[in-house]
């Protein structure tokens, strides 16, 4: 699985956001020196407070689809630069495409110049829709390119196909993570998902809004163990996608019932229409991730994650009570 290459200085894109700061604080912990470009569209300082002073991180609020320019030597590069919610797709979509296109162009630059090894942060979004369930990175997928969701779905096909072509063309080195549904502390409150709607819903004893009937699945992934599993992707050897995500299925409507259950909440579930193109199914077959990842799986349990999250979403909503009063 692990690849000899020392990785020691790293730039992350997106390193203010949920998933990304994440991954600043499990490089640090490593040894690695952490550099960060933001552009705090959707990531916010409150994810990397603790981190500024840090002697191993620097932090530019910076927008990646501009000009990169990183002094000395860079070993990887991570890029994890975009807004990822549904809700963002009809708020933010030409930024979507731009940070997933030309984003991604400027980022395999540098590690072109830098002969760095570059991963990209793609989505079980290829997938689209999809006919085939679970889905195995083989799926070539279902997407609709000129849906709502288009914007986010072929800006990180779009990603996919540069890096390879960077791979092929000029011998980057590369590695594609596609992330299935994520969910753990530092989520915005309200960044429109089904797990913060649901947790601010329950936690102040609101309607919880189901879309549709609520039998769509997803398979949630809590941060620890996605985390991890893009820090042994980075290290491995293995060149393509990879997916990333728990296998554990559920419909949206028992994920309400479950986040009631877990808040202790009186909020009744009120059914909302489904919106265009949402995929009816989603799980990660990951066949491919155990067998290269050194035999990654998940390890945190939905109901250990689910009250971590908790936890974060009682303080993180008290904290903007107290902001408002
Ligand atoms: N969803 C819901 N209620 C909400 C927000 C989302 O029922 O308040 C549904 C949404 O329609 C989708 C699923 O929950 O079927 C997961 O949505 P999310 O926005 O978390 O991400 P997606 O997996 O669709 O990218």
């Amino acid at each position: 699985m692990s690849s000899t290459r020392r990785i020691r200085r790293v730039l992350v894109t997106g390193g203010a956001g949920f998933i990304g700061s994440h991954l600043c604080d499990r490089l640090l912990l490593a040894g690695c020196e952490v550099r960060v470009f933001d552009n705090l569209l959707t990531g916010r300082m409150d994810n990397i407070e603790h981190l500024l002073g840090h002697p191993r991180f620097s932090f530019d609020h910076y927008d990646v689809t501009n000009y990169l320019y990183v002094s000395g030597e860079l070993d990887a590069i991570l890029h994890f630069a975009s807004p990822a919610s549904p809700a963002d797709f009809e708020r933010l979509p030409i930024q979507i495409l731009k940070v997933g296109s030309l984003g991604t162009h400027k980022v395999l630059g540098l590690a072109k110049a830098k002969k760095a090894r570059v991963l990209i942060a793609s989505t079980s979004e290829c997938y689209g829709d999809p006919e085939v369930n679970p889905q195995p990175e083989t799926y070539w997928g279902h997407v609709n390119p000129i849906g709502i969701r288009g914007v986010y779905d072929e800006a990180k096909r779009f990603a996919e196909a540069m890096t390879m072509a960077y791979h092929r063309h000029h011998g980057v080195d590369v590695r594609i993570v596609r992330i299935f549904n994520t969910f753990g502390p530092r989520m915005q409150i309200n960044d429109g998902r089904a797990i913060p709607n649901f947790f601010s819903q329950a936690i102040r004893n609101e309607a919880i809004t189901v879309f549709g009937d609520g039998s769509q699945t997803r398979s949630f992934c809590y941060v620890d163990d996605l985390v991890e599993g893009i820090v042994r992707l980075l290290h491995s050897d293995y060149v393509g996608p990879v997916n990333i995500g728990n296998p554990n299925e559920m419909s949206l409507l028992d994920m309400a019932k479950k986040i009631i259950r877990i808040t202790g909440s009186k909020s009744p579930i009120v059914y909302k229409s489904l919106p265009p193109d949402d995929p009816k199914v989603r799980r990660p077959d990951i066949t491919l991730a155990q067998r290269v990842l050194g035999g990654w799986e998940p390890k945190v349990s939905i109901d250990e994650g689910l009250e971590r999250t908790r936890d974060y979403f009682i303080e993180a909503l008290s904290k903007e009570a107290r902001a408002s009063a």
